[in-house]
């Protein structure tokens, strides 16, 4: 079966090996060319069209035709064979668990959200996830077998070790250990990152920075969270907590957060402090999409709202541009859906308060642009776990 050759060459025994370095940058970049699979494994050329070869005979890689917007003749690139394996994709919600199915080709197949109680326990959830997996297979005819991994998307910080730390936004689920929860009842390898470090995974490998190796994600939902993209490879920090940025200071002096410091920045501009101050206006409970919509209408009250988010968020991130100048800044989350409402004052507020200002030097400045996943890109990137091959529990 095609399935068992590619879960072999890319279990960890065969890590090192020149077709198992081949299998791995074809499954992480979906469709490339054999140049590129060259200059990502540092392989010769010929060493390559002689793997690419053998992998075709052996059916686990198919020759795909690649278009460039504009410019005319198709390319000729590989891709792993869609026959050959799944992945999934699983985010532990505050309220609901979501779950996106693909196959190593990067094809989404289906996409499926279940709501569940708040503050849900981890035996509910992973009933929850083996049922509708169950389903989803069912449904599409798909062998189980096939299934190289399930990656997890949690609202919070993981540690290396699997354990959900403080601060994840499923209170009841602290210290929990994600791979012994899940592993023996879906009995396949278990991955698992933050979801905003899991949305840059998505815009990475389909999204906004396809192709870009460095950049800096900015999520502005209900809470903030960000990750720094550095060689292709998502930062994590020893606690899982690198990309933070909602909990930057802004102000000793300001209001208490919720992380028990003061003046972080997302007391200035999350989507939960936007909508607490339209709600005060409106005198009952708006969701963040009708805010957004509200203000895309012409109410210039919520317009205004935004332009003092995206402010606030230009001044924070102008300092991750002095630390790390980063070329491409996605912006993401639910407020992002106000484009450039929110994206335009967030470029002049970062010109001005960063260190080396947009026009300063010659060549690219950095560029803010909104992410292509507002609405699955957790569950999305946590399939990008798996093909990575990154945040793996073991
Ligand atoms: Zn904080």
């Amino acid at each position: 079966m095609i399935s068992d050759g590619l879960q072999g060459l890319l279990s960890e025994r065969q890590v090192d090996s020149p077709v198992a370095r081949v299998v791995r940058a074809l499954s992480g970049h979906g469709a490339v060319s054999a140049a590129q699979i060259a200059r990502t494994t540092g392989l010769a050329r010929s060493t390559v069209s002689t793997i690419l070869g053998d992998l075709k005979r052996s059916s686990l890689v198919v020759e795909v035709e690649t278009r460039s917007p504009g410019i005319g003749r198709p390319a000729l690139a590989h891709s792993l064979n869609p026959e050959a394996g799944t992945c999934l994709g699983v985010l532990l919600g505050r309220n609901e668990v979501r779950i996106v199915l693909a196959d190593v080709a990067h094809n989404v197949i289906a996409d499926v959200a279940i709501p569940l109680e708040r503050d849900y326990r981890p035996d509910k959830a992973t009933r929850t996830v083996k049922q509708a997996i169950d389903n989803i297979y069912k449904e599409h005819s798909l062998p189980f077998s096939g299934l190289l991994g399930v990656g997890f998307a949690v609202s919070g910080p993981i540690a290396a070790n699997g354990r959900i730390m403080r601060g994840s936004l499923l209170p009841g689920w602290y210290g929990v250990d994600l791979r012994s929860t899940f592993e023996p009842v879906l009995q396949k390898p278990i991955f698992a990152d933050n979801e905003s470090n899991c949305a840059a995974l998505a815009e990475m490998m389909w999204g906004a920075a396809t192709g870009v190796e460095d950049f800096v994600l900015f999520k502005l939902d209900l809470a903030i969270g960000g990750a720094i993209v550095a060689n292709g490879k998502v930062l994590t920090g020893i606690a899982g907590t690198a990309g933070e940025f909602g909990h930057m200071l802004l102000d000793p002096h300001g209001d208490l957060c919720t992380c028990g410091n003061r003046g972080c920045l997302q007391l200035y501009c999350s989507g939960a402090t936007v909508l607490s101050v339209a709600e005060r206006r409106l005198a009952r409970a708006i969701t963040l999409a009708d805010f957004v919509k509200t203000a895309q209408a012409g109410d210039i009250g919520f317009q205004r709202l935004l332009e003092d988010a995206g402010e606030a968020a230009g001044r924070g991130l102008a300092a991750v541009g002095t630390i790390i100048n980063p070329g491409l800044f996605v912006i993401s989350g639910g407020m992002a859906a106000a484009g450039e409402m929110l994206l335009a004052p967030m470029r002049s507020s970062y010109a001005k308060y960063t260190l080396v200002k947009p026009g300063d030097i010659e060549g690219p400045v950095p560029q803010f642009v909104t992410g292509r996943f507002l609405d699955n890109d957790n569950c999305m990137g946590a399939v990008g776990l798996v093909l990575r091959h990154h945040g793996r529990l073991s």
